[in-house]
Parts: C-alpha cells; structure tokens; sequence
C-alpha cells in the first residue's frame, strides 16, 4: 500500500498581521492562538513523513508563517524529507512582513521551493520589496494580486447544511478542496482541509476520530497511523462537510481581504 498525499499545508501558526472577515483558515476567529515551535515540528513532520510515501506539494501557511521566530529551521528540517516531496515546497506570506536575509538564504537553497506572495494593497507594504527581492535572489515567487487571484469565499457559517449521506457525499465531491485533498497540519493533528481543522479545534461541530489524524499519539503506532491515513485518503465526505458550502462551481465570490474592525 503506497500512499501519495497531493498537498498538506502545515500551518506554523495561527496568528496574523491581518483580521481578514474571509480567512479560510480562520485566523481572526480562533479564541486562543497557537504557534509551532522547531521541536513540536521536528515531531510532527517525523510522524507525517513515515505515514506518507509522497506528497506533491507541502505548502508552509498560518496566520501569517513569518511571525514564528522558528521558522528557517522549520523549513531546514522539512529539506531533510525533500525526497518524499515530489513538486515544491510553498511558503505562502500576505507582504505585510519584509523577508530577512537570513531567510533568503535559507529559501534560496532548495529548487523545490516557491513563494507565493498575496499583495492585498495598501495593508501589504512589503509585497512588490519581497517579490523583487525573491527574484534578485532568484528564488522562485508569485504575486497574486487584484489582477490574477480567485475571488475568496465565505465560509463562516457553521450550520448543518447536508443531512442525509446522498447531500453531504455530493458537497464533498463538488468542492474543489476535497477533490484535491488539500490536508492540513496543526496543532500536531493532520485534518482534511483547514475548515474541518477550524471547526474540530474550536469544538462547533460534532466529529469523531476518524475526521483526524493525531501525529503525536503515542498509542498507536506508524502502521495504524497509515491505515488511518489511507482511509482518510477514501472518505466520501468528512463531518465538516455536512457543515459546510465548501467551494464548488458556482459558490459566490468576494472581495479579498477585507478587514474586520478591531
Ligand atoms: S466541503 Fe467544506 S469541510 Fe468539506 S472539504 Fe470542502 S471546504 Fe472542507
């Protein structure tokens, strides 16, 4: 049994210089902030990449990744796997942080790697500084702004939406995150998109166990973890489904960024 994961976002934090009302992962609505630190990294990556063959693609996201002081080792240990990832390694920033050398450095040492920088306008000053930057230092980079991103979606409202098996099966499979396996690490747990992270961590939907992955279980071992992986990998829906919009063909799009008043 061979498992290929085609993305996992390991979110190195939940805080963020921004409120933004439409984050997809929340950042602004969580009721105590957590962030990773290299030791609870080096764990969490050692379980995830014993339980994995392959992923496609790791992407580093938040809150905002530059607000933890960990993360150039953070990154220097997800290198150490760079064998089982096959594309690229995604560092995702909203420009309102200048990159240090120091993490230049550490960016440039790796072809995997790609920095996706989101310039939300005023709010993000250092946007264009950072991109230009990343191309004087050659590493690769996007800039989404109004011209080439998608527009965002809402997905704040935590009711029960889809009851019976045949409604919640259809929302999965019409969202383009399920369809992609878009996972999600946090808090040493790995959830099958950051909605279903949200949602689980704050408590406002029901869940059972098989709608995560404790990494740092000590109770089982890797082999139950991959069997729980490869199951998760076949889930029709998850939970957080029946609770959920997702975004599917026509789900309407909004403004990016748009910030709550404090
Ligand atoms: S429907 Fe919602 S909970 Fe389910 S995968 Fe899509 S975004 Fe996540």
């Amino acid at each position: 049994m061979k498992i290929n994961i085609p993305s996992t976002a390991i979110m190195v934090t939940e805080k963020c210089t921004l409120r933004c009302k439409l984050c997809l992962a929340y950042s602004p609505y969580y009721s105590s902030y957590k962030t990773m630190d290299i030791e609870q990294a080096k764990m969490t990556l050692n379980t995830y990449f014993q339980m994995v063959d392959t992923v496609n693609k790791i992407s580093i996201t938040g809150g905002e990744p530059l607000l933890n002081g960990d993360l150039g080792e953070i990154i220097r240990e997800i290198y150490k796997y760079e064998n089982q990832i096959l594309d690229e390694i995604i560092m995702v920033t909203n420009g309102t942080i200048l990159l240090k050398e120091t993490l230049l450095q550490i960016l440039k040492c790796n072809p995997k790697v790609k920095v996706i920088i989101n310039n939300y306008g005023e709010i993000s000053k250092y946007a264009e500084q950072n991109y230009q930057d990343l191309k004087k230092w050659d590493i690769r980079s996007v800039l989404y702004d109004e011209n080439n991103r998608y527009g965002w979606i809402d997905c704040r409202n935590h009711d029960l939406k889809h009851k019976t098996e045949r409604d919640k099966e259809r929302q999965a499979q019409s969202c383009a995150f399920f369809q992609g396996k878009k996972y999600v690490i946090n808090r040493g747990k790995l959830y099958t998109c950051t909605r279903s992270a949200y949602r689980i961590q704050e408590n406002v939907i029901p869940y059972t166990e098989n709608d995560y992955i404790d990494l740092l279980d000590n109770d089982t071992d890797i082999m139950q973890k991959r069997e729980k992986l490869f199951a998760l990998t076949k889930l029709k829906y998850t939970m957080s489904c029946a609770y959920c919009n997702g975004l599917i063909e026509n789900s309407k799009k909004y403004k990016a960024a748009e910030q709550l008043k404090s």
